[in-house]
């Protein structure tokens, strides 16, 4: 059947390609960047939009158009996504929803296990929230030289509006080069206005889609669960837009979200996997400190074996605490582990190398 890309119909009709899968969604139809959809769809879409649609021969003998089909790669990795915004905006709320209502609790104990990530599903997909709210948690890691965050969710309070931590918010994830999907919350409330907020976010540059810019906004109420669902979509649609891969057979890397001691276990860190797969065995250094994969739990507190692309879990077996921020690389074997950590250590003690960087534990301690 004849179909066009969303990238290439977008093109088309010269509009963003958010606004374009909006209006789909809107039709009913679920569909991301680098898919495509078939021209009945498009035509209806087009026309809902005020362009008349001619049907186009077809280009190719295998029938397909554009090269959107390859798509479904099987290197595609799930978003990692930060959430950003001025206190009381409602940050922790939204987690929290999200946690609650996506991630299905373990069967014995019902226990939710609070890892610093966790992972939730969207129909076929997978979207990774980083459980540390506030931007300092992301200026943190940055400053670490990890890039762990590919969206970032600014939570702005329909009724009070661009805050001077929005605007830092705004900043730092624009520093970051970090798309930004804004969460107009508490919509709930009697003193919403959300064409308020969307003015002030058009002062930060931030021009939202149905202005005719490129910034999604959803509104939501965090508190009683509305316009979860639309934004977890819209999240998903401003990430393909990065077209996020990993490869999953290579060794992994990643990064530390949370570590401490624990009486009974030892040191524990909570990993995010970036690339490749970490499993069982292997030999691993993260900062200053080395370690074997001895046992891994995932957000639902389950042991696994294996933890890929995208993937958060709780790490024992290092020989000491890592800091939040480092990056974690499975090495050839345990001498060089330790080896390499110690050149590390050593680099670590020089000053300057350490200058005055606030780490995700420390944060952590302080979060509401
Ligand atoms: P944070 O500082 O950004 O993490 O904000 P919190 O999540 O702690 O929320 C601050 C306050 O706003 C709490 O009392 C929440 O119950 C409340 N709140 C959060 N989201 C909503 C919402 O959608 N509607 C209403 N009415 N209150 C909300
Ligand atoms: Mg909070």
């Amino acid at each position: 059947p004849d179909r066009i890309a969303v990238s290439d119909l977008a093109d088309k009709l010269a509009i963003p390609a958010v606004v374009l899968i909006k209006s789909l969604i809107k039709a009913g139809i679920m569909a991301s960047i680098n898919q495509s959809i078939d021209f009945e769809a498009a035509e209806q879409v087009a026309k809902s939009l005020g362009v008349a649609v001619e049907r186009p021969q077809r280009e190719r003998a295998d029938g397909r158009v554009g090269e959107g089909d390859e798509g479904a790669d099987l290197t595609s990795r799930p978003p990692v996504v930060t959430v950003l915004g001025h206190v009381d905006h409602g940050k922790t709320t939204l987690l929290d929803h999200i946690r609650k209502s996506r991630v299905v609790e373990q069967e014995a104990g019902g226990i939710t296990q609070h890892i610093g990530a966790y992972q939730v599903t969207v129909g076929d997909r997978s979207i990774t929230f980083l459980d540390t709210p506030g931007h300092e948690a992301f200026t943190a890691m940055r400053a670490r030289g990890a890039q762990v965050t590919d969206v970032a969710v600014l939570v702005v309070a329909a009724d009070d509006g661009v805050m001077p931590q929005t605007v830092e918010a705004i900043n730092h994830a624009k520093a970051a080069r970090v798309p930004i999907v804004v969460a107009i919350n508490k919509m709930d409330r009697p003193g919403a206005d959300p064409d308020r907020v969307k003015q002030q976010l058009a002062e930060q540059g931030l021009v939202p889609d149905d202005w005719g810019g490129d910034t999604v906004c959803a509104p939501i109420s965090a508190l009683k669960g509305q316009g979860i669902d639309e934004l977890l979509e819209m999240i998903l649609l401003v990430a393909d837009m990065r077209d996020l891969k990993a490869d999953a057979d290579r060794p992994a890397s990643g990064v530390i979200v949370e570590a401490r001691l624990d009486r009974g276990r030892g040191p524990v860190a909570t990993v995010l996997v970036q690339n490749g797969t970490l499993r069982l065995g292997d030999p691993v250094a993260a900062g200053a400190v080395a370690g074997k994969v001895r046992a891994m739990l995932n957000d639902r507190g389950e042991s696994v074996s294996e933890a890929g692309p995208a993937t958060p879990v709780e790490v024992l077996g290092f020989d000491d605490v890592p800091e939040a921020g480092d990056l974690l690389e499975v090495v050839a074997g345990g001498r060089e582990a330790r080896q390499q950590a110690e050149a590390r250590a050593e680099a670590r003690q020089q000053p300057e190398a350490r200058g005055g960087v606030v780490t995700l534990s420390q944060l952590t301690q302080k979060r509401q």
